[in-house]
Order: structure tokens, then C-alpha cells, then sequence
């Protein structure tokens, strides 16, 4: 499997921003064998943009209901229509959502062929007390279902934005903790990775991919990160 590069835009970027970021990575077209997915927000999806084979477009939410009266949302079929594939999960910054909505959407994704990210992690007091491992074996069994194609990101809530990451150790622990809780082989690490981590980061042996907040707004930081995952796995 390639390793995995999330990108996540969160509320920044335009469409137009978006075409010329996707035009300059298909321009790097043979040097990247990482599988990428690039999720902006909803409306820098463009449905004639074209993608190389390894990149891909995710979303940043999506409701667990196909169709009806839930203003300001959008359905995994508007999301599919504009073609996205991917739809990122119970990202902490949504914070109001609950775990059994988080399951709901990750099934209705799934059924309907979109590949959830689904995004698992401790606060700042649950780490301090030491009760990351629980709390990741309850959010596992609480919001990740049990069937179906998705992907798990480790997301410790007190790592993103903060500039502060866990250690390779803590982070490598906590993959076997979600794997054997899952039965998922391939977990990905979000939370302040950038150029300055990226390749401690690498170091850890269970590691299947990064989610990026903001080191992947800028094409070029971006990119180095892309590169330094090249270098380390010779696909
Ligand atoms: C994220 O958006 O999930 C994230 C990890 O953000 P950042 O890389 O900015 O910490």
C-alpha cells in the first residue's frame, strides 16, 4: 500500500487557489508514488478538474442523512457529484459532534462509495492523566464501524495547530492500540506535522500516512514534505 498524504485545507483556500494547486502536483505527475488526498473546502470542488491516478479529492464533513430538511449541510452524493472520493470524519475542530454521529456518517459514506477518514484522538487533560489508551479504544468501538473500506487518523486534539507532536514512541503505541481495536492494518498520524518533523516522523515503523492542516496550504511547504516521504519510502 502507498503511503498516505492528507491534506487538510480546513476553511482556507479558493477554487482558484485549489486548480492551481492541483495543476502544479499533476505537473509533478512520475515523482510522487505516495497516494495523495487534497480536501478543501466545499467550494473549491470543481467537477472538471483533472487529477493524476494518486491524487485525490476529500471532503471536509458530510452528513449521515442521503437527502432532506438539514439546512447548511451536504449529502455524500452532492459531495460524489463534484468528485470527491474521500470525506474527512469527527475531525476535532467539529467538536459539537458526537460519537455515534460520527459512526452514522462513516457508515452512510461508505455505503454510498466514499472512503472515510475517520479521525480519533485524546485531549490535553485525558493525555496528562494518562488515559489516552482508554479513551482511544472507547472512540474506536464508539465511532468507527464495523464493516466497510476507511482509513483511521491519530489525531491527539492537544497536537493540532499547537506546533507540539507526541512522541515516535506515544504515537507508535497508539496505532497498535487502534489496530488491534480495529482489526485496520494502515493508521495515519495528524497533528502539526510539517518539513521541520516530517522525517522523525518517518522513523516510526507502523506508520501508513500523515493528515496536514496547515503545512499543506502552501504548494511549495507542501511539496517538501511530499518529497521527504519519497525519499524515505523507495516505492
Ligand atoms: C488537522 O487539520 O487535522 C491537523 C492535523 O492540522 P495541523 O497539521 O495544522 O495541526
Amino acid at each position: 500500500m502507498s503511503f498516505l498524504i492528507v491534506a487538510n485545507w480546513k476553511m482556507n483556500g479558493t477554487r482558484s487557489s485549489f486548480v492551481d494547486f492541483i495543476g502544479k502536483l499533476n505537473d509533478k505527475g512520475n515523482e510522487i508514488t505516495s497516494k495523495l488526498v487534497i480536501c478543501p473546502p466545499f467550494t473549491s470542488f470543481s467537477d472538471n478538474v483533472k487529477l493524476n491516478n494518486n491524487i485525490s479529492i476529500g471532503a471536509q464533513n458530510c452528513h449521515y442523512k442521503k437527502s432532506g430538511p438539514y439546512t447548511g449541510e451536504i449529502s455524500v452524493e452532492m459531495l460524489k457529484e463534484l468528485g470527491c472520493t474521500y470525506v474527512i470524519l469527527g475531525h476535532s475542530e467539529r467538536a459539537h459532534e458526537t460519537d455515534s454521529e460520527i459512526k452514522l456518517k462513516s457508515e452512510t459514506a461508505i455505503g454510498s462509495g466514499l472512503h472515510p477518514i475517520i479521525c480519533v484522538g485524546e485531549n490535553a487533560e485525558d493525555n496528562k492523566n494518562k488515559k489516552t489508551k482508554e479513551v482511544m479504544e472507547y472512540q474506536c468501538k464508539n465511532r468507527v464501524p464495523t464493516h466497510g473500506e476507511y482509513t483511521i487518523a491519530y489525531e491527539p486534539i492537544w497536537a493540532i495547530g499547537t506546533g507540539y507532536v507526541p512522541s515516535n514512541n506515544a504515537i507508535a503505541e497508539m496505532i497498535e492500540v487502534i489496530k488491534s481495536s480495529t482489526g485496520k492494518k494502515h493508521i495515519i498520524y495528524g497533528g502539526s506535522v510539517s518539513l521541520d518533523n516530517i522525517e522523525n516522523l518517518l522513523n516510526i515503523s507502523n506508520l501508513s500516512g500523515v493528515l496536514i492542516g496547515s503545512a499543506s496550504l502552501d504548494f511549495e511547504r507542501f511539496y517538501k514534505i511530499v518529497q521527504q516521504v519519497e525519499k524515505t519510502y523507495q516505492f
